[in-house]
Formats: structure tokens, sequence, C-alpha cells
């Protein structure tokens, strides 16, 4: 994105002008790339760094292959589906290939206890019949409730958390999991922790990324890890990129990760077993 200067008050500026008709031309092309197969989903493995950095389950991860404008990255498109109401139809469209993708593998003699990872927008997850989605999802692809957690941002949950608590109680009755994406950058309170039921946390990146040079965010990361502790559920770093920071990791007890040093997100065809790898 291009700088903009301090403070402007033209009222036409040909950059904002640009973006937005950028912003309606992806928002009307959406529905038609959908269609024509322009979305993939890609995987990102989840280790356990207590053994040995086995592959414990994967991130599924939304792509959008343009036809002429090449690979559209998600944190470009997905507010736009988003606002647009479209995310109902393409998350719908990720939860079904995402569970028949792992459900096949499962079938093919995969760890029968691999976590599949799903990114779940908030406009989802308040929409009624969400959670007939997902049962119906489950259901066609034979994959087991308890191999799906969805991953929901901490920030949309600073919003709308009243209204997603009865679907993420539903779900989990369902036997699904559910986690709290992001985590440690959306809220000021910590206090929605004891009244939205959840299975575990996701350390963002951004703590990941200064814990290995500053004190502050291994400080933070220590937290979080106690957090998950006390609360009892699953804790995963995510963007983990050097050894020093998985060690560390490990050192302060986070056993799953996530991030380049373990691999990149690929199409599940590139994967091998990872009972094999
Ligand atoms: P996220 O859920 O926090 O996903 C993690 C992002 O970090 C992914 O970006 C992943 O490719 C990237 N990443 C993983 N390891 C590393 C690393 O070691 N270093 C760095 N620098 N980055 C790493 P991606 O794939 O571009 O996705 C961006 C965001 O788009 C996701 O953030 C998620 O919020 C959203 N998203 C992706 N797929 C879906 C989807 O199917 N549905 C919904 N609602 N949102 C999705
Ligand atoms: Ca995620
Ligand atoms: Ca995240
Ligand atoms: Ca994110």
């Amino acid at each position: 994105a291009k700088r903009r200067g301090p403070r402007t008050s033209r009222l036409f500026e040909p950059d904002m002008m640009s973006k937005s008709m950028e912003r309606t031309r992806l928002i009307a092309e959406m529905a038609p790339a959908l269609a024509r197969g322009e979305f993939h989903l890609v995987y990102q493995p989840v280790v356990d760094l207590s053994r040995g950095g086995r592959v414990v389950g994967a991130e599924a991860l939304l792509r959008w292959r343009h036809p002429r404008s090449g690979m559209i990255p998600p944190d470009l498109f997905i507010p736009l589906a988003e606002e647009s109401g479209q995310i109902l139809a393409i998350g719908d469209w990720v939860l079904r290939t995402a569970c028949h993708d792992v459900a096949t593998r499962l079938h093919r003699g995969w760890p029968i206890d691999f976590d599949l990872h799903v990114n779940v927008s908030v406009r989802q997850l308040i929409q009624s019949g969400f959670v007939e989605t997902v049962e119906a999802a489950l259901a066609s692809s034979g994959l087991p409730a308890d191999n799906l957690t969805l991953e929901i941002t901490e920030s949309s949950l600073a919003t709308d958390g009243l209204l997603a608590s009865d679907a993420l109680t539903r779900l989990r009755d369902l036997g699904a999991r559910v986690a709290i994406d992001d985590f440690g950058t959306g809220y000021s309170s910590l206090s929605y922790l004891t009244s939205l039921p959840f299975d575990g946390l996701k350390i963002d990146r951004s703590f990941i990324n200064g814990m290995t040079e500053n004190g502050q965010a291994r400080t933070i990361v220590h937290s979080i890890v106690g957090i998950a502790r006390s609360f009892d559920v699953h804790l995963v770093a995510e963007g983990v990129e050097t050894p020093e920071q998985a060690a560390a990791l490990r050192d302060l007890g986070c056993e799953r990760a996530q991030g380049y040093l373990f691999g990149r997100p690929v199409p599940l065809d590139d994967w091998t077993d990872p009972a094999h790898r």
C-alpha cells in the first residue's frame, strides 16, 4: 500500500478512489470465483515440540488465485467477504472442503488424532444455521467431530462475544473444538475467558517474533502459557521461524507450534503421511 502524506483534506484522493473501486471489483468477482473454482486451500503443519516436532495437525488457509490479478492475499479479500456477507458461502465451502480433505487422509491411515484447524469468521459463527453447517460438513465428509477445531479471532469476540457464545456451546456439544486465534492482541480485559466456552488458545505471531530478543514478549508468552494451563486448554504458538524461538517455547512449556520453521502452507496433496515424516 502507498503511504499517504501527513493529514490531507482533499475530498477525492485518486489513491482512495482506486482503492474503493478495487474493493468493489473484488467483491463483485467473489461469487463467480467460488463457482469457477478459483479458491483453494493450503495446509500448514502444527507440530508437537515435546515430541520431537511430530506433526499433530494442520491449519487450513484459504487462497484465491485470480485469473488476471494472481494470488490475492486473504488479509485483503477476507475482510471484503465479511463486509459483503459472502464469507457465509465461502466459509461453508472452506469447511466442507477441509473436512473432506482431512477425512480422506484419515481413511488412508493418517494418525487418528490428527487435528484439523479451520478459521471461522464471527459473521459465520453468529449466523443462524452455522452449527448445522458444521454438522453437515462433518456428516458428509465422515470426519469425526473431535478432529475439528474452529479458530475464531480474539478481536472479533470482543464485539460479538455474547452472540457467539451460544454457537460455541452448541459446537462443543457436537464434539468439535474451539480455539481463540491471535490471542493477546484483541482484548483489553480477559474476563471474557470465564464466560466463553473454548478449548484452545493460539499465541499471536507478534509475541513469538520478539520473544528471543525482547524480554517483555517472552514474559507475555510465559503468562499465556500460564493462562492455558489454568484453564486446562491447548496452546499453539504461531509464526515460529527460528530454532531459537522453538527452543524458548519448549522451555516455557508451550508444546504445540506452527510456523515457517516447520512448514509453509501447501496443498494437502503435497504432504507426506505425518506418521512417516
Ligand atoms: P491466521 O489465522 O492468523 O493465520 C496465520 C497466518 O500466518 C497465515 O497467513 C500463515 O500463512 C501465516 N504464517 C504461518 N507461519 C508463519 C511464519 O512462520 N511467519 C510468518 N510471517 N507468517 C506465517 P495467511 O494464510 O496469509 O492468512 C491470513 C489470515 O487470513 C489468517 O490469519 C486468517 O485470519 C485469515 N484466513 C485465512 N484462511 C481463512 C479462512 O478459510 N476463513 C477465514 N475466516 N479466515 C481465513
Ligand atoms: Ca488461524
Ligand atoms: Ca492467528
Ligand atoms: Ca491473524
